[in-house]
């Protein structure tokens, strides 16, 4: 049985990643994966947005290194993505990226709950302290369920990123798990299981179990991602993901092509 494709790694585009396309593209195939996917940092309408994406104007550089790693590298599949921050008022900047090159497909990210916030950067951790923990997970699924609800996104990722530095809220977040996953549903957008959470302090695939539980119960289909911000992380706890996933009950991963899904047995 082999690996499902990794769709999910970056670049040094995005200023906070190392190794070129091509070093994971080789790291690929030495994990004995089939089929990677390039997600990096998508650019902002404002270059000064923040500083861990690619500048607008290295987007074609961005996609030439991705067509350099398929040149060098024919026996594996490697397609074009951009993992894109979902902000609400972004939405006609996102529909443009989207026309600038035939992506494959774009993963629809939450990191910011407000334009000056992005919840999962170690630098902001002070910001947690002045919240109470489920303000910030429901404001989080807030956004995170306008962004399934978009019908820009063909992939949702890491669906509870809240979790990473630890802080969970005493009270059932299953309320804004379903509210997330019935939008996921109505727009059929799928979810990735993201293995970086387990390199981060809640030492957890992205999401819990108890989330891809109800994406189970829903028919939610699942993507698999790595996240690697370095060639040595791709793949990595790969053989996790997939157990997590087939032990939740799920039988099928899906890949994509110009933004068409396919659907393959895991
Ligand atoms: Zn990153
Ligand atoms: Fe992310
Ligand atoms: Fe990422
Ligand atoms: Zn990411």
């Amino acid at each position: 049985m082999s690996l499902p494709a990794d769709l999910h790694m970056h670049t040094p585009l995005c200023r906070h990643a190392v190794g070129e396309p091509v070093d994971y593209a080789r790291q690929a195939l030495a994990a004995g994966l089939r089929e990677i996917g390039f997600s990096d940092h998508s650019p902002m309408a404002r270059d000064d947005f923040d500083n861990w994406r690619m500048y607008d104007r290295q987007l074609d550089e961005y996609v030439a290194k991705v067509r350099t790693a398929q040149k060098e590298f024919p026996q594996l599949t490697i397609r074009l993505g951009l993992e894109v921050d979902f902000l609400p008022g972004h939405e006609d900047w996102i529909w443009k990226l989207a026309a600038r090159h035939p992506w494959d497909y774009f993963i629809g990210s939450v990191h910011y709950i407000s334009d000056g916030w992005d919840i999962d950067n170690p630098a902001k951790l002070s910001e947690w302290k002045k919240r109470d923990a489920f303000e910030v997970w429901s404001a989080y699924f807030d956004r995170l369920t306008q962004a399934a609800e978009s019908n820009l996104f063909e992939i949702i990722g890491h669906a509870d990123l809240p979790k990473k530095f630890g802080i969970r809220p005493a009270q059932d977040c299953t309320p804004l798990y379903e509210k997330f996953l019935n939008a996921a549903v109505k727009s059929g957008c799928a979810i990735e299981l993201n293995t970086a959470g387990l390199r981060k302090e809640c030492r957890e695939i992205y999401p819990s179990r108890e989330l891809l539980n109800l994406a189970f119960d829903r028919h939610v289909p699942i993507t698999f991602g790595s996240d690697a911000h370095a060639p040595e992380e791709v793949g990595m706890n790969f053989s996790d993901a997939v157990a997590l996933a087939r032990s939740v009950g799920f039988t099928e991963t899906l890949k994509f092509k110009q933004r068409q899904p396919e659907s393959v047995w895991l």
